[in-house]
């Protein structure tokens, strides 16, 4: 009961003038108003009649703020209505109270609290009423009493049944207006409740029903991925076992004499069979890397890696692959380029790699006759590119088949192939396009199509890259163009001082080269305890740190010499080389500590670009020009003594690529590279025969950045794949391809030999630790 009582207490404490019952209020404040009109006319009337001219301005004066009240409420101005009704009221009742003690006095002390109780709550109203009445009673007890018993008069008398009447009337009014805004106000809130009550229950419906098809997705995604990773490791090995075939039976056929035709043929066709095998086997491969592709970004799963990278260079690959497969199709293939973009980009290099290559390749697939065409240009919008940015107008144009243009919205979708009629005979998924618009979206371009059915199509990709700007203030190289950068000048820090650590000594001769022309102090160390030994005193700029080391890896080392005390270089940044760049490389080794990391073989460029952006500022100067020989499009001539490195499987324009084109700095290296070999293959022998895998791995590993430095990038490959094998203690696979490593690299040092082999020794007469100092 009581707390029944305390309930109603409450809910007439509410504000009524709120949301939608506030529009409501307003108008019975309105209507109000009219009726206190109507009743000031009454009483003007009355008043009239009874000759009480007095009272009969007072009449006046409750129609005139009736009339106030109305005009105010018309206009919306709530406070301003308050304010001329209480007002009114009070100079009313003060002149009523003073002047005229006929009992209109009675009629303001209903109309107040009725005032108040409207526009703030019944329960204020109520508080005021009372206190009124108490005031009323207690001031008038005594005139009243002696206008009731001394002056008699009917028409006063008359009065108070007509304000109880009035006072009745406005009571149920307010009543009623506040019940049924109440009421209104609990069942819209009811409703609201309801509604709101229903939309949960679907939301959480919808998203069970959304977390169900994820995980359903993400299990296919899944299971995509895992039959696309354990796919792949088979045809690897049949690949590589295939390659062996191939190799001994084409030797098997070479070596034979001239009468022994019978078994030349048959060892012919074996090399053919395997290479057939070779051919489904890469493209099994390419599918199986589309359907992986495609799972990880239909997962979200696929991580855009950012880095520093050059167009001109991307352009020249890609270009040398496609012209290759066009010329094959004898299609012409012609690449024009705008010279003012750009040179180097930052963004995915592989991704952008990816688009451009899926596109030509269907450009190539799509077409039997005419020509391929590789348009770059910059777009400008819209949107027009961000501060910092460019965006390449990436367009595709061949001569091929055509698309309908009923089956051009189609083209994007998933396992999605078109003209089936047409293309019968074209191999294909139906991913390539899905995999190319999905990169795209990922890094905020896109892409069109126009097709003529029967003449040809143009893609056209719009892509938003960064200009790389090397140094934080962007003065240093940023915006360089396509043709700038060919003889961009490099810069020159003869006061800073860098330590780099690697335990393949042809990694350190070839990082020191690099750098040679930047005069940087460059001290080496061949592994993690003897930089630790040399950190301690010696305050360098820079500390470039191998991660994988055997004895003491490169984040170890980086922490050992932050904790020294009082040592020479416990806030120097450290750049991780690594050559496992993987996705979230970057993350990984910056949560270890690293500032940044490079990935081996490096590249001139993008060391060059580490230096400037970690080396004090102070003790970069500008660069002399180094004379780099401009690259052109086409692959550059090289000197024809390292022409047949090729048939050992070195490719001199990639090696000459990593030294820079400095062609005495290749040879001397490969005589490193051959010089060393025996050494390194009794490790890898003994280290093989004693089954020690985590050794072995660490040398395969060294092998394949070495082997990758110097062209010999199948070299790297099988080196590659048996670190994968040796990391995961797969004997049998480690048992299939040591024997190819080794008769691989046998081989390409034999040839090395062969062609340099007269010339003096490699390697400089020094110390473990090489120390450059500038150039006088
Ligand atoms: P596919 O593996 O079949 O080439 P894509 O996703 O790359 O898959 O392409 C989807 C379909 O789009 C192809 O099957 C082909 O019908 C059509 N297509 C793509 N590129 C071209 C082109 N340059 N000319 C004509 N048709 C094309």
């Amino acid at each position: 009961m009581l707390h029944r009582l305390q309930m109603t207490w409450e809910l007439l404490g509410r504000d009524i003038l709120v949301g939608q019952r506030y529009e409501r209020n307003l108008r019975s404040i309105r209507d109000l108003a009219v009726v206190l009109m109507l009743a000031g006319t009454v009483m003007f009337v009355m008043n009239l009649q009874s000759r009480d001219y007095l009272t009969s301005l007072t009449s006046i004066v409750i129609i005139l703020a009736g009339f106030g009240v109305y005009r105010f409420v018309k206009k919306r101005n709530r406070r301003g209505a308050m304010l001329l009704t209480i007002s009114a009221v009070v100079l009313v009742f003060t002149y009523d109270i003073f002047f005229v003690t006929n009992g209109f006095a009675f009629l303001w002390t209903m109309l107040v609290p009725l005032a108040v109780g409207y526009l703030f709550s019944v329960r204020a109203g109520i508080l005021v009423s009372v206190y009124f009445w108490l005031v009323f009673v207690l001031a008038f007890y005594t005139p009243l009493r002696a206008l009731v018993e001394t002056h008699y008069d009917p028409i006063i008398m008359a009065r108070f049944p007509v304000l109880f009447l009035f006072h009745i009337i406005f009571t149920g009014f307010v009543m009623i207006q506040y019940h049924k805004s109440t009421l209104f106000q609990m069942e819209y809130e009811a409703q609201l409740r309801g509604a709101k009550e229903s939309a949960e229950e679907a939301w959480r419906t919808a998203e069970t029903a959304r977390e169900s098809a994820e995980k359903a997705n993400a299990a296919k995604s899944e299971f995509l991925t895992n039959m696309s990773h354990e796919i792949r490791t088979p045809i690897n090995a049949v690949l590589g076992m295939n390659e062996m075939i191939l190799r001994e039976s084409r030797q098997a056929r070479d070596l034979l004499p001239g009468e022994r035709e019978a078994i030349r043929g048959v060892f012919s066709d074996i090399s053919d069979y395997a290479g057939n095998i070779e051919s489904a086997g890469n493209s099994l491969l390419s599918i199986i890397n589309d359907i992986l592709d495609f799972s990880k970004i239909e997962a979200g799963r696929l991580e855009l890696s950012e880095a520093d990278y050059s167009l001109r260079s991307l352009l020249r690959d890609v270009s040398s692959l496609i012209a290759f497969r066009a010329r094959e199709k004898g299609l012409a293939f012609r690449l024009d380029a705008d010279s003012g973009i750009p040179d180097i980009l930052c963004g995915d290099e592989l991704r952008v790699r990816q688009v451009i290559i899926n596109l030509l390749s269907n450009a190539v697939k799509y077409t039997s006759a005419g020509s391929v065409c590789l348009t770059l240009g910059m777009d400008p919008g819209p949107p027009a590119p961000e501060e910092g940015q460019v965006r390449l107008l990436i367009s595709v144009k061949d001569t091929g088949i055509g698309i309908r243009e009923e089956d051009i919205g189609r083209l994007f979708q998933k396992f999605e192939r078109v003209d089936l009629r047409a293309n019968s005979t074209v191999e294909g998924t139906g991913l390539g396009l899905a995999i190319t618009k999905g990169l795209l979206d990922m890094m905020g371009g896109s892409i069109r199509v126009e097709s003529v059915y029967g003449e040809g199509s143009v893609f056209t990709v719009s892509l938003p890259q960064r200009v790389s700007s090397e140094k934080a203030d962007g003065t240093a190289h940023s915006g360089k163009s396509l043709r700038e950068t060919a003889c961009q000048e490099s810069f020159r820090a003869p006061e800073a001082r860098v330590l780099i650590v690697d335990d393949t000594r042809m990694n350190l001769t070839v990082a020191v080269n690099l750098l040679r022309h930047t005069e940087v102090r460059i001290d080496t160390a061949a592994g993690g305890a003897e930089a630790v030994a040399l950190a301690e005193t010696v305050p360098y700029d820079l500390i470039l740190m191998d991660q994988r080391m055997p004895e003491m890896d490169g984040t170890e080392a980086m922490r050992r010499i932050r904790g020294q005390t009082g040592g020479a270089n416990t806030d120097t940044p450290f750049l991780c080389l690594t050559a496992d760049a993987v996705n979230g490389a970057r993350e990984r080794y910056l949560s270890e500590g690293f500032a940044d990391y490079l990935s081996k073989p490096i590249d001139s460029r993008a060391l060059e670009n580490m230096m400037m952006k970690y080396l004090p500022a102070e003790k970069i100067l500008p660069g002399r020009s180094r004379n780099e020989p401009e690259a052109s499009e086409e692959a550059p001539s090289f000197a024809a003594e390292f022409e047949p490195l090729r048939e050992a499987g070195i490719d001199p324009d990639a090696g000459l690529g990593y030294c820079r084109n400095d062609e005495a700095f290749y040879r001397s290296l490969l005589l490193v590279y051959a010089q060393s070999a025996e050494e390194k293959q009794r490790e890898m022998q003994s280290a093989y025969e004693a089954r020690d895998w985590k050794r072995y791995a660490i040398l395969v590993h060294a092998l394949k950045s070495s082997a990758k430095i110097i062209g010999a990038e199948e070299l790297s490959g099988i080196a590659a794949r048996l670190e994968a094998a040796a990391e995961e203690g797969s004997a049998e696979e480690i048992g299939q391809l040591h024997g190819s490593l080794r008769e691989r690299y046998a081989r390409m040092v034999s040839c090395v030999l062969s062609v340099f082999g007269s010339e003096e020794s490699a390697w400089p007469e020094e110390d473990e630790i090489l120390e450059f100092l500038p150039e006088s």
